[in-house]
C-alpha cells in the first residue's frame, strides 16, 4: 500500500505547472494534488480541464506574495511537499515592471519557505522543490555549458528574481535545515505555452499571416527542452533527487534563433499546404533585448547519470506535436489573446 501524500503545487495553472499537475494527479493516485494558482495573465484553468474532476485534485485561487493566505493554507493542510513554478516568467515584462518579479518571484517563494518551516518542523519527509531556470548562470560565449557549480551572474530582473529566490531556498536549507532541491532548466516549448514565448508566438503569426519578430540579428541562441520531458525531469527529481542538491535540465538541443525561426517557417509550410519558403517571408528583424544574453547551454550530465533523466522526444518530434496542439487548439489561443495580452503585444512590438 502506497503511502498517501499530500502535495502543494504553485502556479500549476500556468505552462509548465499544468503539465506537472496533470502528471502527478494521473500517475499517483496515492497523492491528492493541490494547485496553488493565482491566476495572472499566464494562469488558465483551461489547461486543465481535462483533470479538474479527478477525485485526487483540487485548485486553490490564491497569491502567494499573501503571507496571511499561504500561512492559513499550510495551516489547513499538512504537506508533505511542495512543487514551486508560481512565478512571473516573461523576461520582456521583467524589463518593464521589475517590482512584480521581486514581488512573486522572491517575496512569494519567502513567503512559501517560511510556511513549509512550520510543517517541516513536525515532517521529516518534507521537501521544498523549487523550479527555477538556466537564466541565473548569465551568458556563455560561443563554448563552454552551465553546470551546476558554474556560479550565478543573472543579467535580467527576471533572472536576478530567480537566482534570489534560489539563494533564499538554499539558505533556508543551510539556516533552518529545510530540506529542499532545486533544478534549473532552459527553455521550455509545447502545448500551452502562453503566446507571449518565441515558438508559440511565431506559430500564431504564421497562421494569422502576422510578422515574425526577430530579435537583433538572430544569432541568440538557446537550449530547447520539450515541456513533458521537464515534467518527467521534475517528477524524477522530486521522488529521487538528494536533499540539498541542484539539477541542471536542458535538452542537448542549441539552436541560434534564426535557424530555430527557420525550421519553424519549414515545418508549418508542411502543415499549412503552401510552398516552402512561404512562411520565411514574414521574418522581420526588430531593435534588440537590452541586456540580451548570447547564449545558454545546458549540461544536464548530472540528472542523465544519477537520475537516469533523458529526453524523449527530438526537437522535430516536440515541434511538430506543438504545432499540432496549437492548430487543434485555436480556441484556447484565442481566448487567450483577446484583452489584455492584446494591448501588451502592440506595446511591446508596436504592431
Ligand atoms: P507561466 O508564466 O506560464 O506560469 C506561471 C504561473 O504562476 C501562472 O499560472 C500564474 O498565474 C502563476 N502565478 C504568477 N504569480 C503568482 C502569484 N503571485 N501567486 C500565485 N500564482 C502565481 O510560467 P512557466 O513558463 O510555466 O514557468 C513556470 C516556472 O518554471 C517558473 O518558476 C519559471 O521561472 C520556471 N522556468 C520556466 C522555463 C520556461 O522556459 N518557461 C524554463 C525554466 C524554468
Amino acid at each position: 500500500q502506497k503511502s498517501q501524500k499530500n502535495i502543494l503545487i504553485t502556479g500549476g495553472a500556468g505552462f509548465i505547472g499544468s503539465h506537472v499537475v496533470r502528471r502527478f494527479v494521473t500517475a499517483y493516485s496515492n497523492y491528492r494534488i493541490f494547485n496553488l494558482d493565482t491566476l495572472t495573465y499566464a494562469g488558465n484553468l483551461e489547461n486543465l480541464k481535462d483533470v479538474e474532476q479527478a477525485s485526487n485534485y483540487s485548485f486553490v485561487k490564491g497569491d502567494i506574495v499573501d503571507a496571511d493566505f499561504v500561512n492559513n493554507i499550510f495551516s489547513q493542510n499538512t504537506f508533505d511537499g511542495v512543487v514551486h513554478l508560481a512565478a512571473e516568467s516573461h523576461v520582456d515584462r521583467s524589463i518593464t515592471d521589475p517590482l512584480s518579479f521581486v514581488r512573486t518571484n522572491v517575496l512569494g517563494t519567502v513567503n512559501l519557505l517560511n510556511a513549509s518551516l512550520q510543517i517541516a518542523k513536525d515532517n521529516p519527509d518534507f521537501l521544498f522543490y523549487h523550479i527555477s531556470t538556466d537564466e541565473v548562470y548569465g551568458s556563455l560565449g560561443k563554448d563552454g555549458f552551465f553546470t551546476e557549480k558554474t556560479a550565478y551572474d543573472p543579467h535580467s530582473p527576471y533572472s536576478a528574481s530567480k537566482a534570489s529566490s534560489d539563494h533564499f531556498v538554499r539558505a533556508y536549507g543551510e539556516t533552518y535545515g529545510l530540506p529542499f532541491v532545486i533544478s534549473n532548466c532552459s527553455n521550455n516549448y509545447g502545448p500551452n505555452q502562453f503566446p507571449e514565448k518565441l515558438i508559440p508566438l511565431f506559430i500564431n503569426n504564421i497562421i494569422q499571416n502576422k510578422a515574425l519578430p526577430v530579435y537583433g540579428d538572430g544569432n541568440y541562441t538557446r537550449d530547447w527542452l520539450f515541456v513533458k520531458d521537464h515534467a518527467k525531469a521534475i517528477d524524477l527529481v522530486f521522488h529521487e533527487g538528494i536533499n540539498g542538491e541542484t539539477y541542471n535540465i536542458g535538452g542537448f538541443n542549441e539552436w541560434k534563433n534564426i535557424d530555430l525561426t527557420h525550421l519553424l517557417c519549414r515545418l508549418m509550410d508542411k502543415k499549412l499546404g503552401r510552398k516552402e519558403g512561404t512562411s520565411k517571408e514574414l521574418i522581420s528583424f526588430v531593435k534588440d533585448r537590452p541586456g540580451h544574453d548570447l547564449r545558454y547551454a545546458i549540461d544536464a550530465t548530472k540528472i542523465n547519470k544519477e537520475l537516469g533523466w533523458s529526453p524523449s522526444v527530438t526537437f522535430e518530434e516536440g515541434l511538430e506535436k506543438t504545432i499540432d496542439w496549437y492548430f487543434e487548439n485555436q480556441e484556447w489561443l484565442d481566448h487567450v489573446t483577446s484583452g489584455d495580452y492584446l494591448d501588451y503585444y502592440k506595446k511591446q512590438y508596436q504592431a
